[in-house]
């Protein structure tokens, strides 16, 4: 499923030169974005980047300055929110404490004049959708978070929407329940067959629940692509630095192959080698990204002839359970982080405070950032 890949799909949402200003502040900043249908797309980024703003957009709620945003190939310039094929789900649910949870769900379809026994099927279906049959009967208030979170959902998906826009959906529940909901909504969303677009400032969910990931900063697009791409080959500091933890080494590019370049680093006290090309010149500052997954951790010299390699000074360990994270300080004072997965028993992991150690990495798993 790989729609954006393919020359010939048609984008289901197209967002066109879109500005959005409040006085003289811009919130969005001609964006341009295609997003496709039965994507799981997430608007990701910092609060105040204009996530929620371009939403807001997509439902109607409001215009944008300039620019133009088309559905299935209609412009919905003039079209108002209630006559889009989109709904939205707010992250206080806005559930109407007095009515059941059947009576909740029903509400739009009731507004709608929809007769009774297509009501009780539709409303069945949701239930079913969202697991929670057993619970029609109760109130809002006789429910846990996350089972309001669905009821919300299924309220949201009733009246049989094209695309659902949902504003930090798991927001108001706890880590677990959070990590728990998300694969729910995945499976829910494959179920429906419908194009989801989500607004959230965590990243770990964006990354899971994903087709593509839109990083934003200060109301333009950063980096579009699927979460492996964004999280492997950021295309900047920014994108790399706001997408999980990650070491940069800034330099200058000293040698430039078709396939690898090598990058003369002083923060890294050595020369370093990176399996792939840049657009960047010879004696360009460049930064090299590495995560601190990709780095081993040893108090010898590694010996494959591939990796590089720097020496520091272990000066902080946390241990997270699954995994390690070792603070290392180089040479010149550079931090550096590592994280080693816990495959060993704790007894065979001999690396301590003070610890010098050697940092090496494979040559193809780091890039090179050019700002
Ligand atoms: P958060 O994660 O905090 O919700 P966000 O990325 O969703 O942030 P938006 O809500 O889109 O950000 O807001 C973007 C910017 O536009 C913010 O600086 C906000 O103050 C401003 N803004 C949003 N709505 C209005 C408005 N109606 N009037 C004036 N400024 C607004």
């Amino acid at each position: 499923f790989e729609p954006w890949n393919d020359p010939k799909a048609k984008p289901y949402i197209r967002i066109v030169n879109v500005t959005k200003t409040f006085g003289d502040f811009v919130a969005v900043d001609n964006m341009n974005l295609d997003i496709y249908q039965r994507e799981f797309f997430s608007l990701l980024g910092p609060s105040g980047c204009g996530k929620t703003t371009l939403l807001r957009m997509l439902a109607g709620f409001e215009r944008p300055t300039s620019g133009r945003i088309e559905l299935d190939g209609v412009d919905m310039s003039t079209v108002p929110p209630y006559e889009r094929p989109v709904n939205m789900m707010f992250q206080s649910y806005a559930l109407f404490p007095h009515m059941t949870v059947e009576e909740n769900i029903a509400f739009g379809l009731r507004q709608d004049g929809v007769p009774k026994e297509e009501r009780n099927r539709r409303v069945e279906e949701m239930l079913t959708l969202v697991q929670l049959t057993k619970f029609g009967k109760r109130k809002p208030h006789q429910l846990s978070g996350g089972q309001r979170q669905r009821v919300a959902l299924a309220r949201s998906l009733v009246k049989k929407p094209k695309m659902l826009l949902l504003d930090e959906p798991l927001g108001a529940l706890d880590k677990k329940l959070r990590e728990q909901t998300q694969f729910e909504l995945m499976n829910i969303q494959e179920q429906v067959g419908i194009t989801f677009v989500i607004v959230t400032h965590d990243q770990e969910e964006a990354m899971t629940v994903s087709s593509r990931i839109a990083v934003m900063n200060h109301g333009r697009i950063a980096q579009v692509a699927t979460p492996t791409e964004i999280y492997e080959y950021p295309n900047s500091r920014y994108v790399a630095e706001f997408i999980g933890d990650v070491n940069v080494f800034e330099g200058r590019l000293s040698d430039v192959a078709p396939d690898h370049v090598v990058i003369t680093s002083a923060e890294a006290g050595t020369q370093v080698y990176v399996d792939r090309g840049t657009s960047a010149a010879l004696g360009a500052t460049v930064w090299v990204a590495v995560r601190p997954e990709k780095l081993d951790v040893s108090l010898t010299a590694p010996e494959q002839p591939d990796f590089n390699c720097v020496k520091g000074t272990v000066w902080d360990i946390g241990y997270l359970g699954n995994l390690t994270i070792y603070h290392v300080r180089l040479a010149d004072g550079k931090k550096v982080t590592a994280a080693v997965a816990n495959r060993t028993r704790l007894r065979d992991r001999p690396i301590t405070w003070n610890d010098e150690v050697y940092l090496s990495w494979a040559a193809d798993s780091a890039v090179v950032l050019v700002s």
